[in-house]
């Protein structure tokens, strides 16, 4: 069999993880201010400009979506960090008298964090981040559709960390697949759904754990009662920032039959005032990332029209440069690949419900979604809409925001995702949290191993009466 590429890096990890795991609060904030302070200074430039040249990602938003996301994960888990390490005490129940239980949080080990193209510093760091939190070795592998950043990336690494604790290894499809033959104790993967169920496979092979943050179709309700003006300013923004390539980004729009012509009105002009001289020649919205996945926009625009599908606004395009107009389409029939697929690019359908009981049965006939946005002023239908429903996150009046808050944890559930990350969630998802009872003094339990005896079965008996 041939031997695997990987096999030494990970050996390297595997012979170093306990003594990582051993490091203290402050061996791993200096870590992690090595990489705030690369981030912040060396390398926001060449980040900037690698992320520019992947896909025309303009520079605020690299800083809004890429460089700030870390530095405020680092600042929130410096606070936090020595509170979350310290062994946690825990109840004791009678019987277990003369002990003492508490949870220590060790490092799962050695890790590998999968990242995808479209928040690649982000996806690629904010998981890391946890990781050395939680005292961790990793080989990280991000996109192979992203090269300018993953070459920065990979410089920013090797610069700051030793291999046979931290190391990236950039490469296709095929250097994941052979980094999933190794038995690492931890995945963290971001990408689809349906990588996600390979990624799962593989790792069962090993009983590796995972954390899986997945996408998928994230609806947006809005009624008439939603102030128009301000959820149009908003859900425009969540769908052109990253040109609609976020996880998180509203999919498609159920809007009650009284408030979609105001909201279409809303949108359009929104969009105007966005980019004021057209998208195109807009400094403010980046490209798609790449002709494939272009074409497939193309293909699900082309061919919800011929199913009888109207555009709104937008449509326009350009292969040649990877631009795709914000564009706003209605009566797309349920089972065109726009409502059936991840749309993921800055196409927003809107789909007419009579109310919000119409919109919860229409999210409910589709895998849970990764979040779920409500626009309304109905305390009624807000209510409705999240106790009926089942989603990773969500956001009321508001959208893809709530990825920022470090407190709140992020992830799907089910076909978005399992697990949680960010903050003390992303600390835990690369600890072992182990359970530990310490005994002090003579134990209830010693009395009642064998031979067993009547009166061991007496005492047992009371015991059981105990719980009456
Ligand atoms: P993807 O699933 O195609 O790829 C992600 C990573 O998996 C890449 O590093 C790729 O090299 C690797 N990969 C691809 N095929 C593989 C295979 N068969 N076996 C092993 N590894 C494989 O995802 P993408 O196109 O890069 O990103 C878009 C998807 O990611 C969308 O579905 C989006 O919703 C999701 N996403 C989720 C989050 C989140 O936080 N939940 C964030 C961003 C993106």
């Amino acid at each position: 069999m041939k031997a695997n590429p990987y096999q030494q890096l990970f050996d390297d990890q595997m012979n170093r993880f306990l003594e990582v795991g051993k490091t203290t609060y402050k061996e791993r904030v200096s870590k992690l201010r090595k990489l705030k302070n690369a981030l912040e200074y060396e390398y926001r430039q060449p980040l900037r400009e690698a992320l520019f040249s992947d896909f025309g990602k303009p520079f605020l938003e690299t800083d809004l979506t890429e460089i700030y996301p870390i530095l405020a994960e680092i600042k929130h888990i410096e606070r936090h960090l020595r509170d979350w390490m310290r062994p946690k005490k825990v109840g004791n129940p009678l019987p277990m008298i003369g002990s003492r239980s508490y949870i220590e949080y060790e490092s799962k080990g050695v890790c590998l964090i999968l990242s995808p193209w479209n928040f690649p510093v982000n996806l690629t760091f904010d998981p890391l981040v946890s990781a050395i939190a939680a005292g961790n070795c990793c080989i990280l592998k991000p996109s192979e559709s992203t090269p300018a950043t993953s070459q920065v990336m990979s410089e920013i690494v090797s610069a700051l960390f030793d291999p046979s604790e931290i190391t990236l290894v950039q490469g296709e499809v095929e250097t994941a697949k052979a980094l999933l033959e190794l038995p690492f104790h931890h995945i963290f993967f971001t990408g689809s759904p349906a990588v996600g169920k390979h990624i799962m496979e593989a790792a069962s092979r090993h009983l590796s754990s995972v954390t899986l943050e997945l996408g998928g179709k994230s609806p947006a309700f809005v009624d008439e009662t939603a102030s128009m003006e301000t959820t149009a300013k908003r859900l425009a923004w969540g769908k052109c920032l990253n040109a609609g390539q976020i996880c998180v980004a509203p999919d498609y729009v159920l809007v009650t039959a009284k408030a979609k012509d105001a909201l279409v009105q809303a949108l359009e002009n929104q969009l105007k005032s966005f980019f004021p001289q057209g998208a195109s020649s807009s400094a403010s919205y980046a490209r798609i990332i790449n002709t494939a996945h272009h074409r497939r926009l193309q293909d699900y625009l082309k061919s919800a029209v011929s199913q009888g599908a109207k555009i709104l606004y937008g449509g326009g395009y350009s292969e040649e440069n990877h631009f795709f107009e914000p564009t706003l389409i209605e009566n797309v029939p349920e089972d065109a690949a726009l409502l059936q697929e991840e749309i993921f690019g800055p196409v927003l359908p809107m789909v007419i419900v009579k109310d919000v009981d119409e919109a919860v049965d229409y999210i409910n006939r589709k895998p849970r979604p990764l979040a779920l946005y409500t626009f309304s002023k109905n305390k009624g239908a807000i209510r409705k809409l999240s106790a009926n429903t089942r989603a990773g996150t969500a956001c009321i009046n508001h959208n893809v925001i709530h990825l920022s808050n470090n407190h709140l944890p992020f992830g799907g559930i089910n076909n978005s995702g399992i697990g949680k990350a960010h903050g003390h969630h992303g600390f835990l998802a690369f600890s072992n949290e182990r359970a530990t009872v310490r005994q002090y003094t003579a134990s209830s339990v010693d009395l009642l191993m064998p031979p067993y005896s009547d009166l061991k079965q007496r005492m047992m008996d009371a015991t059981l009466r105990w719980f009456k």
